[in-house]
């Protein structure tokens, strides 16, 4: 087994997975780059750090997720931090029940809770050969009742429960934690009604005054994928948003 430590970090094409696969590189992980659609932005930014390869895949689609894992360990020959950044979500005010239907559900379950656990059951054995670990990208919209709509929230919520469950199962041989954002200005917003307003409403109330940059989160991510005696966190990094009433 090589000894360059190895992190696979889907939904790195852009916004927040981006910054974690330059931060893990910078820290000397050798990083596969994912997305389901964006190939060239994944390409891209492969090619810009230093050892890097890029791999499409849909993790929403177990097939596909296996086969995600299974190329970045023919890669590397190892896998170390697992990064589930990849999610979706459609922007539904949440007194509008009937416009969250079953389908926008289901859609929203494969990827934001199905895909980060068919990535994850994949990635174990792998995982468990290096004393690795897994960072889920989840949400504030998980832990507070808000967020671009119930079926996301939910779906964010499973993500931290999945968390605690499986940092209980798989100790003392794999950590398991989750980083949940506050809003971070990333393409996320493009194109949404009234996200201007909502980004500087949340930069003028949270404590800390600015909203969430890509940058801070990966911070966070790589402290929890360095952090030996911690499993089972919902860390929230929201510039202290949570304290507000
Ligand atoms: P983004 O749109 O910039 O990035 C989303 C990434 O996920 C892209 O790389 C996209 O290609 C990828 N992706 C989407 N569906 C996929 C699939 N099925 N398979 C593989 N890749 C897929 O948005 P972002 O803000 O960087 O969001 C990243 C994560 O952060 C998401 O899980 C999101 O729920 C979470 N999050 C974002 C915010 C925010 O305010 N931006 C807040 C809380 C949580």
């Amino acid at each position: 087994m090589s000894e360059q430590r190895v992190a696979l970090v889907t939904g790195s094409s852009s916004g927040i997975g981006a910054a974690v696969a330059r931060r893990l590189a910078e820290a000397g992980f050798r990083v596969v780059v994912n997305s389901a659609r964006s190939v060239e932005a994944g390409e891209a930014l492969a090619a810009e750090l230093p050892d890097a390869v890029y791999r499409q895949a849909d993790v929403s689609d177990e097939r596909q997720a296996a086969g995600l894992v299974a190329a970045a360990v023919e890669a590397y020959g190892r896998l170390d931090v697992l990064v589930n950044c990849a999610g979706t979500t459609r922007f539904i005010p949440h007194d509008d029940l009937e416009a969250a239907t079953p389908d926008i559900w289901r859609l929203l379950y494969d990827v934001n809770v199905i895909g980060v656990w068919q990535t994850i059951t994949a990635a174990v054995p792998h995982l468990k050969e290096t004393g690795g670990s897994v960072v889920n990208i989840s949400s504030q919209a998980g832990v507070r009742p808000g967020g671009s709509s119930i079926p996301y929230a939910v779906s964010k919520a499973a993500v931290n429960h999945m968390t605690k469950l499986l940092a209980k199962t798989l100790g003392p041989d794999v950590r398991v934690n989750a980083v949940a954002p506050g809003f971070v200005d990333t393409p996320w917003f493009d194109g949404v009604e009234g996200a201007d307003a909502a980004k500087a409403h949340v930069a003028g109330a949270v404590p800390l005054r600015r909203v969430g940059r890509p940058e801070d989160i990966a911070q966070a991510v790589c402290d929890l994928a360095h952090a030996s005696y911690i499993t089972g966190e919902v860390l929230l990094v929201d510039g202290g948003g949570h304290l507000l009433g």
